[in-house]
């Protein structure tokens, strides 16, 4: 028989989503009159806005005539889209040759990761987004999990806690090394400011270190004074790989459309073109996004899809303020319970001092019939946090909240 990949096997129990998942299920089965609301899974939950959403039918139903049939698109994606991605969120600082529209910014991760393959070094901000580790761990890049519940043998954990900021200390993180970092965050909110950003490219640049930066939330981003790329710090392009998405902005989870920016500058020890990897990585084992979910992100990208896309994000900072109102309230005061939430991000952060994640998880499960995730999921500095999601309808947040806002802990 083949042996099992021990990438696989190096995994430790479920992945985060389908465990939280697992105990709703199991809770539902046992109490079928609850309600359950979910702030667990940052999924969005409103409509696609109806400009972009024809976009994508005058485009499928033009698929079936001779005039508007196309079959696979060009090799780093559609280039009206790539143009367009570059003049609207990269005017001067990357162009359409360096952008590559893939199916989405998870997707691109992993494919990453087959990019750099098992030998490189790896540093993750710790809590972190799970694929940067599980994905790490599959390709081979890390080993097995440590028993005192540290993380994985391989990997370099950067903690980001209050005491910190949420910025990691640079100075744990070894020379060439594969460093990601995810701003705003996912899943403290933490929004990187340009002068944490210049450290971590002076860092990465004197290191030989390449920065994965997923900026899947910069929508969000609502401070004038944050960077919404790392390509506006000086340096990046020689030090960064940029990934994002139509996801959350758009309501693209469903659709998928993401891209990635590799700027041409950038280089391997041996002095070649990173970019000219990707390209090969993308042309060989992808074969381009779907052309209607393409012709969706142009749409997107006009002026109406602009103003809907900042309307679908206000509408969840909105619910995101109404969170932390909720966390702020007297009964989780009474208990210690410290509520981040930066206003550039959709995840409001709560320490429970003194509890386990999973323990609060439960609780307000079992007392409030809300679904959270809780941050030990997220890696061992997630311990003691939950991560309420600012992604529902209005009235589901508002009821959560209300249920919050009585729960005695
Ligand atoms: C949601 C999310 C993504 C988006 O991934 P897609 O594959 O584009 O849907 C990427 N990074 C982070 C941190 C996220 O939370």
């Amino acid at each position: 028989m083949i042996a099992r990949n021990t990438g696989f096997s190096n995994l430790t129990a479920g992945y985060l989503f389908p465990e939280v998942a697992r105990r709703r299920r199991e809770y539902a089965a046992a109490h079928p009159a609850a309600s359950i609301i979910s702030l667990g899974i940052g999924n969005t939950t409103e409509p696609l806005s109806p400009h972009i959403a024809k976009a994508m039918s005058d485009y499928a139903l033009g698929l079936a005539t001779p005039e508007g049939y196309s079959g696979y698109g060009d090799e780093q994606g559609n280039t009206a889209l790539r143009e367009r991605i570059a003049e609207v969120f990269y005017n001067g600082i990357a162009d359409a040759s360096e952008i590559f529209v893939s199916d989405g910014a998870k997707c691109d991760i992993a494919r990453i990761q087959t990019l750099f393959g098992r030998d490189v070094s790896v540093a993750v901000q710790d809590p972190a987004y799970p694929v940067y580790v599980d994905g790490s761990v599959v390709v081979g890049a890390a080993g097995a999990a440590k028993s005192d519940g540290s993380g994985y043998e391989g990997i370099t954990y950067l903690p980001c806690t209050p005491e910190n900021n949420f910025f990691p200390d640079l100075s744990k993180v070894g020379k060439n090394t594969l460093l990601y970092i995810c701003s705003p965050n996912n899943p403290t909110g933490a929004t990187a400011t340009r002068g944490q950003l210049k450290t971590l490219v002076d860092f990465a640049n004197a290191n030989g270190c390449i920065i994965i930066y997923d900026a899947a939330y910069f929508a969000f981003i609502r401070d004038e004074s944050l960077p919404k790329s790392i390509f506006e710090i000086e340096g990046a392009r020689t030090c960064a790989i940029e990934v994002n998405s139509f996801s959350k902005p758009a309501g693209f989870t469903g659709v998928r459309l993401g891209w990635s920016v590799v700027p041409n500058e950038l280089k391997f020890a041996d002095g070649s073109s990173v970019n000219r990897d990707w390209n090969r990585v993308m042309t060989t084992l992808f074969n381009g996004a779907s052309n209607i979910a393409q012709a969706g992100g142009l749409a997107a990208l006009d002026e109406q899809g602009l103003k809907d896309m900042k309307d679908s994000v206000d509408y969840y900072l909105a619910n995101g303020k109404l969170i932390k109102e909720t966390l702020d309230g007297s009964n989780f005061k009474a208990a210690g319970v410290e509520a981040y939430f930066t206003g550039n991000g959709p995840y409001v952060w709560a320490k429970f001092p003194g509890r386990k994640s999973w323990e609060v998880f439960d609780l307000i499960l079992d007392k409030c019939n809300v679904v959270t995730t809780p941050g030990s999921g997220f890696g061992p500095s997630g311990e003691s946090f939950i991560r309420f999601s600012s992604f529902g309808h209005r009235k589901d947040v508002e009821e959560a909240c209300a249920r919050l806002s009585k729960l005695v802990l």
